[in-house]
């Protein structure tokens, strides 16, 4: 048999990959790896469960048999690779190898984990995939108070997903604002003014120190000396490509993998999309980039090399008490920021010189002039 093309992921990325590549090309054999469950589902959606009261079950979309039989593929579950050897064309899974034709990686992102003292810390939950939030449910069933580290996308996200599903929420985050790297200041202020309207509690400034337990749950301890009564912990400090075993193998890493515009890695016959990926030196954690990679990426598999372009990425942020879509001012550009609006209807818009649109922060009713205004974007990677 001829070698197959392995695909290591089964995220967005790992399993879009395949379906385009199935699109073109339904003979080469090919072999999808994952270290979890191998279900289908909507990463996204993992920061709207609790507002639809969604079990993970709920949220899966497909087994892994179905994805299979779909993708004409062997789909091996709970199975980690351990290593690469692009001179041999092969991967290890513990001593087991398996041969490839071509590798493609899709292995994603990691949450960051700081370490926390205190006999608490067991009741940290990262939540980054379908395993993490069913765990984070079980957690929480009968709970009442969850504390949110972290004020990023992701942060802000569950804050507004807990409060609808009931939980009072308190939002701890060593930055001066919400979304510190992706959001204009008074698009951010938008925002928190948004989640402080539906209860929660921002603490913007120290950090967690310490979780203790207590007779009536736990107490978290911040570095200004605040003590926070909580039930549980959801932590969203934020992701980090997974490099390790492709750096160890070898190939180029920075922040992710690095891959040219054809997603090829510095080895031949090895490719890396979505999470993990840096595409030209843009690392981007978003559902569309990794859209637009997987396409080109299964055209190039086919035999038909296809470089990827990225238009203009908008981002919409699921905060339903306050609406907001944002596309930062690509890398590199300069721009000056203005500001229309107030309360929670911000139009924040960044030009350059000749005043060209760069970007916005669009929040409340302003989101509804991201089309028209989307036109004027420039492109991510022309
Ligand atoms: C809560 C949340 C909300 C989000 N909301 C949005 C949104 O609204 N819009 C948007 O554009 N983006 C959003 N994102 C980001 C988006 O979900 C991700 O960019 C995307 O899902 C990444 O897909 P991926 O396939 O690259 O990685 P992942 O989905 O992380 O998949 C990685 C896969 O690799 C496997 N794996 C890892 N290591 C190994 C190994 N050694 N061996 C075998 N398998 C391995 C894992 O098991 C998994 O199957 C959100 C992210 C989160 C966490």
């Amino acid at each position: 048999m001829n070698a197959p093309v392995v695909i290591i992921g089964t995220g967005l990325a790992g399993y879009n990959v395949a379906r385009e590549f199935r699109k073109l090309d339904s003979d080469t054999p090919l072999l999808l790896i994952t270290a979890d469950d191998g279900r289908s589902y909507s990463k996204p959606m993992l920061s709207t469960g609790f507002g639809k009261n969604k079990e993970a079950d709920a949220l899966s979309m497909a087994e892994p048999g179905a994805m299979a039989e779909q993708l004409k593929a062997q789909v091996r579950t709970h199975t980690r690779i351990s290593g690469i050897d692009p001179g041999h064309k092969r991967l290890w899974i513990g001593e087991e190898a398996v041969v490839y034709r071509d590798l493609i990686l899709a292995w994603g992102a990691e949450t960051v984990r700081v370490p926390v003292e205190g006999d608490g810390a067991e009741l940290v939950f990262p939540i980054n995939d379908l395993e993490d939030y069913a765990r984070f449910r079980a957690a929480a069933a009968g709970k009442r108070r969850v504390l949110v580290l972290g004020a990023g996308l992701i942060g802000c996200e569950f804050a507004n997903d807990l409060i609808l599903g009931g939980y009072e929420v308190d939002l701890v985050a060593p930055c001066e604002q919400v979304m510190p790297t992706l959001l204009h200041p008074s698009a951010a202020a938008a925002v928190q003014a948004g989640l402080q309207g539906l209860g929660a509690r921002f603490h913007l400034g120290p950090v967690l120190n310490r979780l203790q337990r207590s007779a009536d749950g736990l107490e978290a301890h911040l570095s200004d000396g605040e003590v926070i009564q909580c039930d549980l912990v959801v932590s969203a400090i934020g992701l980090r490509p997974r490099i390790d075993l492709a750096a160890a193998a070898g190939l180029q890493v920075n922040r992710g993998i690095m891959v040219d515009r054809h997603l090829k890695t510095s080895h031949a016959n090895i490719y890396a999309l979505g999470d993990c990926a840096e595409v030209d030196g843009l690392n981007l954690l978003y559902v569309m980039p990794l859209m637009s990679c997987a396409r080109a990426l299964a055209q190039t598999l086919a035999g038909n090399a296809t470089a990827v372009s990225y238009g203009p990425m908008p981002i919409t942020v699921k905060t339903p008490v306050c609406p907001l879509v944002v596309s930062p001012p690509p890398r590199g550009s300069e721009g000056v920021w203005s500001v229309e609006g107030e309360g929670a209807d911000i139009k924040a818009l960044c030009r350059d010189a000749s005043g060209r649109l760069l970007g916005y922060a669009l929040t409340g009713t302003a989101v509804m002039e991201k089309l028209a205004l989307n036109k004027e974007l420039p492109p991510l990677l022309a």
